[in-house]
């Protein structure tokens, strides 16, 4: 299927009509193990660990949304974090992001560090303390962005140049973009992993991680470490995540525009503190994301005035239409508390020497009627 456009793209990569029966959905192959004519005498499939043709399909398609020659799913995002980070050996090092997804920090500083891997966590929108950081040990460079919650474009081309002067792989963590807004791969990152939870999916009624890469190598090892580990997917939920990405571009294009008005309104609310949206000029990395993304998304957080912990309790239990929940990425729209919810395991000291402060409050804008949106945020702030 030979399209640039992601519009295309989503609804044709990788699929085909079913062979046996022309069902133009890709079936939900709900099976274990396939049958074989003799020993060894198979159709390409052997144990749904290694090979399931539902995920096959899904695998293509993502591959195709990114840009890459492979994709390769894994039951969580996590466990395609977990994937890359077993590419290293001990005595590597890390470069990553201060302002790290808390569960990629747990998993790198908890679980990884235990086996002799070096984490180091910097400002990657400051190159400067990245190269300070880097050596012949860096084995991998780690980069996540737009940032949680604080809204922070890092300079995907230029982790790219600085890690492959050091001969690091590069991944980057394109979660809160979706494929949609950039594709880190065809700007020369070697793997771009996302939460298929989020935005890709949509519809918050799958978790799912995916990895894209154009090597060869890569691809191997990595296939390699997703049927010795096993974190794979079932076919039921590579089948609602195929159904999920065929409108990944309409609600994109909602969630931004959504998000865009969300964020200007806010902005003049005379209780509104802080807005940290990157499609505001005054934001201090906005030419980083007019560069490398095509528009700014639906991912808000903004402070109250009165920075109190319960001022922003009283605005997280007023609102109805913004469902009070962790995640993001559904077509519906949430909102979360980092001080007590996604960051409560970081001391105050030192979530507010990241600028994390007490009444941060992280919107994830959904599709609804802008007004609704705006009417219910207003109702919220109301009660403050
Ligand atoms: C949610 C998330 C993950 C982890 O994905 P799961 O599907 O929840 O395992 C990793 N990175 C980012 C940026 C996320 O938002």
């Amino acid at each position: 299927m030979k399209s640039n456009h992601i519009e295309t793209l989503v609804l044709h990569a990788g699929i085909e009509p079913d062979p046996t029966t022309g069902a133009i959905m890709t079936p939900i192959f709900q099976t274990s193990t396939y049958v074989q004519a003799a020993p060894g005498d198979h159709k390409g499939y052997e144990y749904a660990r290694t090979q399931n043709p539902t995920r096959d399909v899904l695998q293509k398609n993502l591959a195709a949304l990114e840009g890459t020659a492979h994709g390769l799913c894994f039951s969580t995002g996590m466990g395609a974090v977990d994937a890359c980070a077993k590419l290293l050996s001990p005595g590597d090092e890390v470069v990553s992001t201060n302002d790290l997804y808390g569960g990629t920090y747990r998993l790198f500083t908890k679980i990884f560090a235990q086996y002799g891997i070096k984490f180091h966590f910097v400002d990657m929108s400051d190159e400067s303390a990245v190269r300070a950081v880097m050596n012949e040990k860096t084995k991998m460079v780690w980069v996540e962005t737009p940032t949680n919650p604080l809204l922070r474009i890092i300079d995907i081309e230029l982790m790219i140049q600085i890690g492959h002067e050091f001969g690091s792989i590069v991944v980057v963590d394109n979660t809160f973009a979706s494929p949609y807004l950039q594709n880190p791969a065809k700007m020369g990152a070697d793997i771009v992993m996302h939460s298929a939870t989020k935005y890709i999916n949509g519809h918050s009624d799958v978790v799912m991680g995916v990895l894209c890469t154009s090597s060869d190598e890569l691809r191997d090892r990595l296939a390699f470490i997703q049927n010795s580990c096993g974190a794979t997917p079932g076919p039921m939920d590579c089948f609602l995540t195929l159904r999920g990405i065929k409108t990944l571009h309409i609600r994109m294009q909602r969630h931004c525009e959504n998000g865009a008005i969300v964020a200007h309104w806010l902005k003049n609310h005379p209780k509104v503190g802080e807005v940290y949206w990157p499609g505001f000029e005054t934001h201090p990395n906005h030419a980083v994301a007019k560069k490398q993304m095509k528009d700014f998304g639906g991912m808000i957080s903004f402070t109250l005035k009165d920075d109190a912990i319960d001022k922003a309790l009283t605005f997280l239990k007023s609102t109805q239409l913004f469902a009070l929940a962790e995640s993001l990425g559904g077509v519906e729209s949430l909102v979360g508390h980092p001080a007590t919810m996604t960051h409560a395991s970081i001391p105050k000291a030192e979530r507010e020497a990241n600028g994390l402060k007490d009444s941060l409050i992280r919107l994830s804008v959904g599709i609804e009627h802008i007004d609704d949106l705006i009417a219910d945020l207003e109702g919220a702030l109301a009660k403050v």
